[in-house]
């Protein structure tokens, strides 16, 4: 057996003794979560040109034009469902694109997608299918309720204060269609994940109250809010001490409000102090990324530059097999633990810590595995902002003490620097 063929094996048994077993089971133990998703990068094309997002940036890249044909990427997703429902698999579904519905080929990928059945499908979406779409996209969440699929939609809208970091290139978002927004999301129980940025941090808290009061006028009976800050290099000093000050601000409103840290965080405070079963909080470990454009199966969306990628799917009529291209990679991201990654390994905040985006980090520092600086200096303030607003509260010790022991280290840390300044 040569070299080449010895990889193919091995990297065909590590995905038959994870993703694809999990997809084989419905058990819900903790191993088969961590391996139940299977992310279909569409294509990096979007209406909207949102400052941050790596696709506008690094597009071509992530996505070369040249794998972009349409009528190709179509018959990926006819060859990647077919080989689903003959393996009778049964994974979560994310579909990963720019604007999904407002790509030519959009509703159709969605339709191909609905060949399948019992099956939950997660999509990332801009909104600006609303108003003009919105029987469209409501029509194909009855098509898949008819076939027994969950199909949801994740909103995202960084908020009136903050839309002007996403420029869309054909949409007027007014109070008017903001209404509109969040009334489909009521309806239907979907939830939002605005990102938070460097540029215009500082309307942050004017923006966190514009949606809350917005789900009050809607009648939604919790908050469904997914925060993140965009780990990339560009923040300034300043904005990372508006970003701290924006942390100490949202636990003392949380607080105030009786929410509990753990699970109503809004997961930028709540990822703080839960505990995840693998080695990085992000997806990269816990999902199968495959580029519909030529079928290869990447570490994820934001990784997938030439020679980073796994391997491929091969197709003789059907996908038949799966080969290897750099396996080496394939093990390091699914065995990592960030805990230990370098400049992370002697970190003090290393158990409470985010960790920084791989695709950012091969960005800027060239290393998948090494993090950026600037990054670290933002999670540092995030950690910073929620122990003082912790220990300014009173409620440090009560919050802490139901952490991990090696939390408590960390915080403990954290709170010894900022009592010796
Ligand atoms: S702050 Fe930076 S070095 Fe420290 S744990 Fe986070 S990513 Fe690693
Ligand atoms: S490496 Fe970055 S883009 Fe990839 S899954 Fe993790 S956070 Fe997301």
């Amino acid at each position: 057996m040569t070299y080449k063929e010895e990889n193919d094996r091995l990297m065909q048994s590590i995905l038959r003794g994870t993703f694809f077993n999990a997809y084989k089971t419905d058990s819900d133990s903790l191993s088969n979560l961590n391996f139940k998703s299977l992310e279909m990068f569409i294509s990096p094309v979007c209406n909207q040109s949102c400052e941050y997002c790596y696709l506008i940036r690094y597009g071509n890249g992530l996505y070369p034009k040249e794998i972009r044909d349409n009528s190709v990427i179509l018959h990926n997703v006819d060859l990647l469902i077919d080989w689903i429902i003959k393996n009778e698999y049964k994974p979560k579904i994310d579909v990963f694109s720019g604007e999904i519905f407002s790509l030519p080929i959009g509703f159709e990928v969605l339709e191909k997608i609905n060949r399948l059945s019992d099956t939950t499908v997660v999509i990332p979406t801009n909104f600006t299918f609303i108003p003009e779409q919105a029987e469209r996209v409501k029509d194909l969440m009855q098509q898949y309720k008819e076939r027994g699929n969950r199909l949801f939609l994740s909103a995202s809208i960084d908020g009136k204060y903050c839309e002007g970091n996403r420029p869309s290139k054909n949409k007027i978002r007014d109070d008017e269609y903001y209404d509109k927004v969040f009334e489909f999301c009521y309806e239907n129980n979907f939830a939002f994940h605005p990102m938070i940025y460097s540029h215009r941090i500082e309307c942050w808290k004017e923006n966190f109250k514009w949606f809350i009061d917005m789900f009050k006028k809607h009648g939604f009976k919790g908050t469904p809010l997914y925060l993140l800050e965009v780990r990339n290099e560009e923040w300034t000093d300043s904005q990372i001490e508006i970003f701290e000050d924006f942390v100490y601000w949202l636990t003392d409103w949380c607080v105030r409000n009786e929410k509990n840290l753990f699970k109503e965080g809004f997961n930028i405070l709540s990822s703080m102090l839960s505990t995840i079963g693998r080695g990085i909080g992000c997806g990269i470990q816990s999902a199968l990324y495959v580029r519909m454009g030529d079928l290869a199966i990447l570490p994820c969306h934001r990784t997938s530059y030439k020679g980073l990628n796994y391997g491929k799917f091969i197709v003789d009529g059907e996908i038949v097999e799966i080969e290897s291209e750099n396996i080496e990679n394939m093990v390091a991201t699914y065995s990592f633990n960030a805990d230990t990654l370098p400049v992370c390994e002697s970190c003090m905040i290393k158990h409470v810590c985010s960790h920084g985006c791989l695709g950012c980090q091969f960005e800027t520092v060239g290393d998948m595995f090494t993090p950026n600086p600037k990054v670290c200096q933002l999670e540092h303030a995030k950690v910073k902002g929620f122990v003082r607003a912790l220990v300014n509260l009173g409620i440090y010790n009560e919050i802490v003490s139901q952490c991990s022991k090696e939390k408590q280290i960390n915080f403990g840390l954290v709170k010894e620097n900022i009592n010796g300044k």
